[in-house]
């Protein structure tokens, strides 16, 4: 895996506003979502290649044999996967790539990558994520609940993560995430060649 371009990785218990945040921090330059394959029905509204691949499960089953994906999941009764080649090809072209990925997801993407930066969104508290949840309207109660105690499990990794982002104000949270993937791009390791050759310059 090339390590010219930083992967970033985000996970939130859905509804902690994870999709408003990474909408947010779209506007920086050399930064490319990861659009990922899943087995689940489009919601109202989502398109075939723009928020997801949305394939059957033969398919899906059949990019796992070939090692397709990163990393891939069975999350909520369905499968999603991080296609490597997308990944891979943005790297190569020394952009970031940023993966909205579930925290079984993320471990395994830190383990393929060691320098992968991972970042966990907390919602404000347990009653604003219920809330929220409600509100959007998306979701039957059974989901919502069932989506509750999931936000539960996954919010005790995160402890194996780089940065926490309490998204209490979105504005706040997106210049958080931006200065997230910004320091990032200014590690010695990313920095380190280009900083050598500015030294050789100075005879250092
Ligand atoms: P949703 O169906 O609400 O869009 O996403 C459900 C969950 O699946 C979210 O936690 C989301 O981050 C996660 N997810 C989306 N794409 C991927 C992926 O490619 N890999 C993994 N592991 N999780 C994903």
């Amino acid at each position: 895996m090339s390590s010219r371009g930083n992967v970033i990785v985000i996970s939130a218990p859905s509804g902690s506003g994870k999709t408003s945040l990474a909408r947010g921090v779209a506007t920086l330059p050399d930064l490319k979502f990861s659009i990922s394959h899943t087995t689940r029905e489009p919601r109202s509204g989502e398109r075939h290649g723009t928020e997801y691949f949305f394939v059957s499960e033969t398919e899906f089953l059949a990019m796992v044999q070939r090692q397709e994906f990163l990393e891939y999941a069975h999350v909520y009764g369905h499968y999603y996967g991080t296609s490597r080649g997308f990944v891979e090809s943005t790297l190569n072209r020394g952009w970031d790539v940023l993966l909205d990925i579930d925290v079984q997801g993320a471990l395994k993407v830190k383990t393929q990558v060691p320098d992968a930066v991972l970042v966990f969104v907390f919602p404000p508290s347990m009653q604003v994520l219920q809330e929220r949840l409600r509100g959007r309207g998306l979701d039957d109660p059974e989901i919502i609940d069932k989506r509750l105690k999931i936000a539960a499990d996954e919010i005790s990794f995160f402890r194996e993560y780089d940065y926490v982002i309490i998204n209490e104000d979105i504005e706040k949270s997106i210049l958080e995430l931006k200065s997230i993937v910004l320091s990032a791009r200014c590690r010695l390791k990313v920095r380190k060649q280009r900083a050598e050759e500015i030294a050789g310059t100075f005879g250092k």
